[in-house]
């Protein structure tokens, strides 16, 4: 799906439902966080929620990007095995 423009030239860094984090890729596969994926001449070519995992540079303006749930959620025991 492509990205939503609205009349509002600037793109959510956070999705409205659940405040996730979204995540930009442009064409050569840089990360980028709303601001500049907002910018004109920035090429999206994907959009996603960025749920778990260490904060990414945003490839634009250095910006962190923080995953919704932090590093490593699911890598939490779920039960205990003995
Ligand atoms: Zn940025």
């Amino acid at each position: 799906m492509a990205a939503r423009r609205s009349s509002l030239s600037s793109l959510p860094q956070y999705s409205s439902i659940g405040s996730y984090t979204i995540l930009y890729l442009d064409k050569k596969g840089h990360a980028l966080c709303a601001r500049c994926a907002s910018k004109p001449g920035a090429e999206i070519v994907r959009e996603s929620t960025y749920d778990e995992g260490p904060a990414i540079e945003c490839d634009g303006c250095g910006k962190k990007i923080k995953s919704s749930y932090g590093v490593a959620v699911s890598a939490r025991p779920v039960s205990k095995k003995r």
